[in-house]
């Protein structure tokens, strides 16, 4: 039997090799503190002929590799399940614009950031953005294929998605870097890895399209009653406005957690029930524009506008709201999509569900209201009423929705993919982790029970 770890020093030099528990201990903690794992050291490869080897060598032994990015993972799916090693990506570096294609060929561990600052640089971005965008990689963002703002104008990161660099767990290299818009020959590796949750292989590199900045963004802040009431608003704003960039919305408690949290005051009258988010985003300012629709609209309570660099106080509402239940305790985060006409009565659902059963928990919403995507965080779960997890799930599936929207099965939800994916779906899936992870090495655990 191989030392791995020993391996890996005599491959990469010892400062390469993490195993100090102190240093380590971020690794081996999610996001919002709720997993926990072991691993026997951090490896961080600089380029993809390093992390080829870092394969072999697990290969050879039969040990876990956990892929790990941001670790910004809101479903435990960088936190290793048994041990292993932790394959870091944030030394996969390097982006190039290409501005003929306008697309961008990215290292797996630049932060979206780092790639927006770059991009900017030409008048352009990334097409998808969040709030974990100073940590979240490339390489996570393609594994999870993540959501986040502007799902609703420019779709997720698959459809950013044109090339790939990666490592299957076979140790195979494939690479499809071209940066070709159109290319029918053959299995897509990218389409394939893009939301496999580094079940399949280690990403090293991708290329991804870019789209302008908007030279205006308007925003606007409004207080409404019902869910139901921002549902008809959204629909109508879909109408009226080709360039809405995001549509999101928050519950009154989330917004008292932002408030508390942020020290800062609900800029309208009182915390409303719901509040939602609109910006439009384009080469015109439309601020005078939303400002009449609102006006107009018989749903509207009350709402407050900003338009570019000011506006990013009223996004403060919004993209406050994970770190702001954090500060309450550990949530248990339920990413779910619902029809997006029967959210409210899934809302209404999940509260009555708990004023009934679960006395001592918390519910907070909020979400990607243009995409049916309900980001349910739940206060106070513990051993003793977990099981209301599961019963929210089979209730998202039994409504025809999906218990991921946007942040992947992880260790969180291994138990409930049953819930919405058919055994033969499943196990066409596992033949594909056999055929590419035939040791199934890569991230145990994880998506899969
Ligand atoms: C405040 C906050 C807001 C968020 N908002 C959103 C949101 O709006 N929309 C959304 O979709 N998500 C959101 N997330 C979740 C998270 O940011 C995304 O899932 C993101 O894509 C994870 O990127 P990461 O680099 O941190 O990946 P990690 O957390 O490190 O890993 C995520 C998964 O990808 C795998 N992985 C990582 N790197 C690689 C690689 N190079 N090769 C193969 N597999 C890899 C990991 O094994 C794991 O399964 C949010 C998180 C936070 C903390």
């Amino acid at each position: 039997m191989h030392d791995v770890v020993d391996d890996l020093r005599k491959s990469f030099g010892s400062s390469s090799v993490v195993t100090d528990p102190e240093i380590m201990a971020g690794n081996l903690t999610d996001w919002t503190g709720r997993f926990r794992g072991e691993a026997l050291c951090v490896v961080r490869p600089v380029n993809p002929w390093q992390v080829q080897r870092v394969i072999e060598i697990a290969r050879s032994s039969r040990t876990a590799v956990t892929s790990q990015g941001g670790n910004t993972s809101l479903v435990g799916g960088a936190t290793p399940v048994n041990g292993g090693v932790i394959l870091s990506s944030q030394l996969l570096q390097g982006i190039e614009i290409d501005m003929h294609s306008q697309i961008a060929k990215v290292g797996a561990g630049v932060t979206l950031a780092e790639l927006n600052r770059k991009a900017r640089e030409s008048g352009l971005r990334f097409g998808v953005d969040l709030a974990a965008r100073d940590s979240a990689t490339l390489g996570g963002m393609v594994s999870t294929n993540a959501g986040g703002m502007h799902v609703i104008r420019h779709g997720g990161t698959r459809q950013q998605l044109i090339g790939i660099e990666a490592i299957l767990g076979t140790g195979q290299l494939v690479s499809r870097l071209e940066g070709l818009y159109k290319d029918n020959s053959g299995y897509d590796w990218a389409s394939i890895l893009c939301g496999s949750e580094g079940t399949l292989g280690v990403i090293t590199k991708v290329v991804v399209r870019l789209v302008p900045v908007p030279k205006h963004t308007s925003v606007a802040l409004v207080s409404v009653s019902s869910l139901a009431a921002a549902i008809r608003i959204v629909s109508d704003a879909r109408r009226r406005f080709a360039y809405l960039d995001a549509a999101e919305f928050m519950n009154k408690t989330g917004l008292e957690y932002v408030e508390t949290l942020h020290d800062k005051r609900w800029p309208l009258r009182e915390i409303p029930e719901y509040a939602l988010l609109l910006e439009t985003a384009g080469e015109e300012l439309e601020v005078d524009q939303l400002a009449e629709f609102l006006d107009n609209h018989e749903d509207v309570d009350d709402a407050v506008l900003a338009y570019d660099a000011r506006a990013e106080g009223l996004w403060t509402w919004r993209e406050g709201q994970s770190v702001a239940i954090s500060s309450q305790g550990i949530p248990h985060k339920l990413d779910v999509t619902i029809p997006i006409g029967e959210m409210p009565a899934f809302v209404a659902y999940v509260s009555e569900l708990i004023e009934a059963e679960y006395p001592a928990v918390h519910a907070v919403f909020f979400g990607h209201l243009g995409d049916g995507n309900i980001h349910v965080n739940l206060l106070n779960v513990d051993d003793g009423n977990a099981e209301i997890d599961h019963e929210i799930f089979a209730t998202v599936a039994s409504s025809g929705g999906s218990i991921s929207a946007e942040h992947g099965i992880g260790r969180a939800k291994v138990h409930d993919l049953s819930l919405t994916r058919s055994p033969q779906d499943i196990s066409s899936m596992l033949s594909i982790k056999k055929a590419l992870d035939p040791m199934r090495i890569l991230n145990p655990g994880i998506l899969f029970d």
